[in-house]
């Protein structure tokens, strides 16, 4: 039978009520057998997430002021959970436990890791699934990198002898056997890793949203939701600025080309987006942009020289900035110019540095630099096979008035990248939605 790993934020966990929720999609499909949780999160916006709570209360200790405050407001969400779902999980006798070992031989990790592995005692026994500790299951290799294999082993076991598991998010068991964290929002990680060790037939990643939205909903009002997408194009989204999942917390379910379904816990019959490796489908539709992202405050230099030598030329600057630890995001090539567009944060005061030089070994004629300016990047996987698209876009955002400083095309034509100044950056992300993803 089939095996979909529900991975559940927390958002999702917050409190009784979303644990309701997440009993009913759960046991809404005998497939789900594996679920990941992360910590309780907010209930409402001034609310906190545990792991927050947690690490203030490692920030507080090492300081030598007593937490005791904060963690009674840990312990309170954990009682007011368990009462009102009518639990038995004795969560005050493991705190007092955890309360005797705070200040002696706890490290911040494994203090941290307790949101996750409270939270997801009381969601196993709500649900009736085994509690399987990622103490247990999940392990780092002497790099501190997930030891996959091992992980994968010992996931698909505890499966196999359970039927049906809960596992905590977010740490797992170095080699000298002490607790590690992951980076925030690591359950994403653990999901994954639960849905490859199973190979499960989908990854759910349960949220507070209806999927990856097409636009950042600060600047688009009500954007929709991308229906699906592929790993692909996620990455040149994450890349560009969306805040969608992080790279390496697809990694593992990439790797096995297992789909993964971003959905709502607050509204489960809403489809999410589903990310896919490759994508068949589709009648072609006249969409041809599937997400539009972007982010601000780059500087272009610009680097003219007659009857240059252009391949030594850009060697030569490129390797300067490489030498000042530098990204260059785009490059574009003119007859007897180019342009190099890195991140003004990035050149920060070395900018001068980065003039002298190119200015000593380039020779150019001259050398400009203009700072202030956004990249927006259209992304879609309809782009290749679609003539006069990068007209289009030029053309409406024209016809806006934005004015474009740079383009840059992918290789693999999966984005078109437009610099603009860094006041047109919301208008131009509004005209590409209103005007192409219709
Ligand atoms: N609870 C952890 C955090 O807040 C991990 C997670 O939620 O994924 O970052």
């Amino acid at each position: 039978m089939e095996i979909k790993v529900a991975k559940f934020g927390g958002s999702s966990v917050a409190g009784a009520e979303q644990f309701k929720k997440v009993r009913e999609i759960v046991l809404g499909d005998p497939a789900r057998r594996v679920v990941v949780s992360s910590a309780a999160g907010k209930r409402f916006a001034e609310d906190h997430k545990l792991t927050d709570l947690l690490y203030l209360c490692h920030a507080h200790l090492t300081y030598g002021v007593s937490c005791a405050d904060i963690l009674h407001t840990i312990e309170q969400r954990f009682i007011e959970i368990r009462d009102s779902l009518g639990l038995a999980y004795e969560v005050e006798r493991d705190l007092a436990a955890l309360r005797g070992r705070l200040s002696r031989d706890m490290s911040v990790d494994e203090l941290v890791s307790r949101g996750e592995y409270f939270t997801s005692r009381l969601l196993a026994e709500y649900l009736g699934y085994a509690f399987v500790d990622a103490a247990d299951d999940v392990f780092f290799g002497p790099d501190g990198q997930v030891d996959k294999e091992r992980t994968y082993a010992a996931v698909a076991a505890a499966l196999e002898a359970h039927g049906r598991i809960l596992i905590p998010g977010f740490y797992g068991r170095l080699p000298n056997g002490r607790i590690k964290v992951m980076s925030r929002g690591g359950s994403d990680i653990t999901g994954a890793l639960a849905a490859a060790a199973v190979d499960a037939a989908i990854y759910e990643n349960w949220t507070d949203v209806s999927g990856i939205l097409m636009a950042d909903p600060r600047i688009v009002k009500n954007p929709s939701p991308i229906p699906s997408i592929t790993f692909a194009e996620l990455r040149e989204l994450a890349f560009m600025g969306a805040s969608v999942l992080h790279e390496d917390s697809i990694q593992p379910v990439k790797e096995k080309g297992i789909p993964l379904n971003i959905r709502n816990t607050n509204r489960p019959q809403d489809p999410g987006t589903l990310i896919l490796e490759r994508i068949e489908e589709e009648q072609r539709s006249e969409r041809f942009i599937t997400g539009i992202a972007g982010r601000k405050n780059f500087t272009i230099l610009t680097v003219s020289k007659r009857n240059m030598h252009q391949s030594a030329t850009l060697r030569s600057a490129l390797e300067i900035l490489d030498r000042y630890h530098v990204p260059v995001e785009h490059i574009t090539l003119g007859l007897d110019s180019f342009s190099l567009v890195a991140a003004s944060a990035a050149l920060g005061d070395g900018l001068y540095d980065v003039i002298a030089d190119i200015r000593k070994t380039c020779r150019p004629d001259d050398l400009q630099t203009e700072d202030g300016i956004a990249l927006v990047a259209s992304v879609g996987r309809h782009m290749p096979s679609r003539p006069g698209v990068s007209g289009r876009l030029f053309a409406a955002l024209g016809a806006a008035g934005v004015n474009i400083r740079t383009i840059a095309q992918g290789a693999d034509e999966l984005s078109i990248t437009v610099g603009v100044a860094n006041e047109q950056f919301e208008t131009a992300i509004r005209v590409l939605y209103d005007g192409f993803t219709g």
